[in-house]
């Protein structure tokens, strides 16, 4: 029997590796598991050049919980070890001093494990005694037994062991006596070892019997040795494809489309990726992607290794040129891993494509449900965007789908601003926007739908990237002012008229809170609406940032500012105005006059002592034109509250633009009956 002393430099790592890999700990099963399927391949490797000539026999991995005897055995037929083995292999572990180790590494027990080739010890996470009895392949070998309760303290002896292989056997300490229960040993292998390359066995085929499950006398094999990503695409059917996807996420739809990565240069790289059926919105789980090692499960978190627009993927990715068991930080800084990223963002791009030459029909059966995943891609990835310029679909109000170039040749010569600017009109909820898209359409414009969540972004970058093109929402300005051409004809009124106008509308408007009104007037056609409320395409946009970004918080105080534009050129209008005028022109027009030459005896003021270089006291002059204001004004407010056609107007506006509600509405409704009779 031989005793010595593990070779670690500290006095003794275990107390560390029990406390500071305490959160991770249960990973201990996922190292000695995949020890042994390491150990099965190699001496498979062996066989397969002639270096191993004897008879392989069964060569499954075995998982045995022995309750009773508290502990818990991995078991191999690999390669084995001897004593040179297990000293080289095992008693030597080569790092430097503890304290430098725990300050680097001490955030995460996958970080350490691996680094340093800390797999086996991970058992000491969960264990008071390791045991290992192994005998080598090695022609003439024998037997060796080792043991080590946790201190850096061994004993090596030999023993009688007949199968070849490798049994490493842990008594379980008092604190991880879960390690002992069937039920928390098969999740676990569920979750790390359910597709490792050699059969492994724990517990049981259980069987229902007299209202309870019981186990029968058949081993159970607990993962797929071949699962669907190691196998060859053109071997594979869309049905083996869904199942697969089932296995991975039971509970889900269907997938609507895969993506199966095979790459063996620059990187090895494997996997099948899998666009859920998601809602319109953005759910955004970032652990639907795993990622294997060699068939080895290793995480779920993949951000770094995936473009962040592809976590919204299923399925798997494998590879074993992912430094894996390094910080995030880390892991995103590298340059293979970021060739993997970028390698996977152009496979996704390329089948996305590929899916949309083949059948445009189904592309565009699909797309309301990927375009979110699309535009997030476009939004966040340079080159993805280059891809997608090709697949990307605009989407009209009538449920028709256009690439953008198809689009622009549509809309080119009826929307092209008098600036040479093409502009794109769209909508964010057709019902609430009806009449803006009927009166837009009426006027031969199209109508995009852009009422996804990430569409006012996309807006934006649509606008960076297509050559002079501006996005206008439908119902941001009377139809006739969307597209500015040349033809636009004035409103033919006095400033009296004007005057008298304004001030018309703007005394009846109703107060809405958080929201202001200016009152505009043009000359539309006549059978366009007496008047329209609008909001400016820019304020809204402004305020729409401000929700995003925190900086902008100004903007998303501001109430929203919207114009009535009222038709000067509308019959009822036109009849309402000409007679405000007539009955009001006689008070007005002297009191305008009255206003205007205090105000020149107020900047000839202002003149005369600018030349002197002095500053005039007009104040008295203010005061007086501010009182004539006021008075004119609520002469007009006072005649306008006279009649109720221009509350009517105003009310109609508003209700198009659903604007119109509460006790407003219901008085709209008491005065349209009013006029009924
Ligand atoms: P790593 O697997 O990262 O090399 P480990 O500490 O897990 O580190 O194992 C160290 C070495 O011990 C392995 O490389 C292997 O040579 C040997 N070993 C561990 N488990 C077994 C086993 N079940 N059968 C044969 N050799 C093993």
């Amino acid at each position: 029997m031989a005793k010595g002393t593990i070779g670690v430099t500290t006095e003794n790592i275990f107390p560390v590796i029990k406390k500071f890999l305490y959160s991770d700990h249960e990973i201990f099963l996922r190292e000695l598991v995949s020890n042994a399927v390491d150990a099965t391949g190699k001496l498979k490797t062996l066989a397969a050049f002639g270096e191993f000539k004897g008879d392989l026999g069964e060569m499954n991995v075995y998982v045995k919980v022995d309750k009773e005897a508290g502990t818990l055995t991995v078991s191999d037929h690999g390669i084995g070890m001897d004593a040179e083995d297990i000293n080289k292999y095992i008693n030597q572990i080569a790092f430097s001093g503890a304290e430098e180790f725990l300050a680097k590494y001490k955030d995460s027990a996958n970080n350490i494990i691996g680094h340093f080739g800390l797999g086996f010890y991970s058992a000491f996470m969960v264990s008071k005694k390791v045991v290992i009895r192994s005998l080598s392949y090695k022609e003439g070998a024998k037997a060796v037994e080792w043991e080590c309760d946790g201190s850096p303290e061994y004993e090596m002896r030999d023993c009688d062991k007949a199968e070849r292989g490798t049994d490493i056997i842990l008594y379980i300490d008092d604190d991880n006596k879960e390690f002992l229960e069937q039920a928390r040993i098969d999740t676990l292998l569920k979750k790390y070892c359910r597709f490792l390359p050699v059969p492994v066995i724990s517990g049981k085929v259980k069987e229902w019997k007299d209202g309870a499950y019981v186990d029968t006398d058949k081993d159970l094999v607990v993962n797929a040795t071949e699962p669907l990503w190691t196998r060859k695409p053109s071997d594979l059917t869309d049905e083996d494809y869904i199942k697969f996807y089932h296995e991975l996420e039971p509970g889900h739809e269907d997938p609507m489309f895969w993506i199966h990565l095979n790459v063996d240069f620059p990187f090895t790289l494997t996997g099948i990726l899998y666009f859920p059926k998601i809602q319109n919105n953005l759910d955004i789980r970032k652990d639907r992607i795993q990622l294997y090692c060699n068939q080895v499960y290793v995480t779920d978190q993949v951000e770094g290794v995936v473009p962040e627009f592809m976590t919204i993927m299923q399925g798997v990715i494998d590879s074993p040129d992912i430094p894996l068991n390094v910080s995030r930080s880390y892991l995103q800084a590298d340059r293979r891993v970021k060739q993997i990223s970028g390698y996977i963002s152009k496979k996704v791009g390329e089948k996305l494509n590929k899916m949309f030459t083949d059948n445009r029909k189904e592309f565009e059966a699909k797309w309301d449900d990927i375009r979110i995943f699309i535009e997030y891609g476009m939004l966040s990835d340079e080159k993805f965007f280059e891809q997608a310029k090709k697949f990307f679909l605009f989407k009209d109000v009538n449920g028709k789908y256009y690439t953008l170039n198809e689009y622009k040749t549509l809309i080119e010569a009826s929307q092209t601003d008098k600036n040479g600017t093409v502009v794109y009109l769209y909508a964010t909820d057709p019902e609430a926007q009806y009449s803006f898209i009927k009166a837009a359409e009426d006027k031969g414009f199209n109508v995009l739908l852009l009422d996804g969540e990430l569409d006012q972004h996309l807006i934006s970058l649509l606008e960076s990237k297509l050559e002079k093109s501006h996005f206008v929402r439908v119902d941001s300005d009377i139809p006739e002012r969307l597209i500015e051409k040349d033809d636009k004809k004035n409103a033919d009124i006095s400033p009296l008229q004007a005057d008298i106008l304004i001030t018309l509308f703007s005394s009846e408007i109703p107060k809405i809170e958080n929201a202001n009104f200016i009152v505009e007037y043009q000359a539309l056609s006549p059978s366009s609406a007496p008047a329209s409320v609008v909001q400016n395409e820019y304020m809204r946009r402004m305020k729409n940032m401000a929700a995003f970004q925190p900086g902008a918080a100004m903007f998303g105080n501001l109430p929203d500012s919207y114009s009535l534009v009222v038709n000067t050129d509308q019959p009822a209008v036109k009849k309402t105005i000409d007679s405000a005028v007539s009955a009001l022109e006689g008070e007005v027009k002297p009191l305008r006059e009255e206003i205007e030459s205090l105000n020149n005896r107020i900047s000839e003021a202002d003149k005369a002592a600018k030349d002197k270089n002095e500053s005039a006291d007009t104040s008295e002059l203010q005061t007086k034109v501010n009182e004539l204001r006021t008075k004119k004004d609520d002469l007009i407010a006072k005649y306008a509250a006279s009649q109720p056609v221009v509350r009517q107007i105003i009310d109609l506006a508003l209700l198009r633009s659903n604007l119109l509600k509460g006790a407003e509405l219901n008085d709209f409704i008491s005065r349209s009956t009013a006029l009924l009779s």
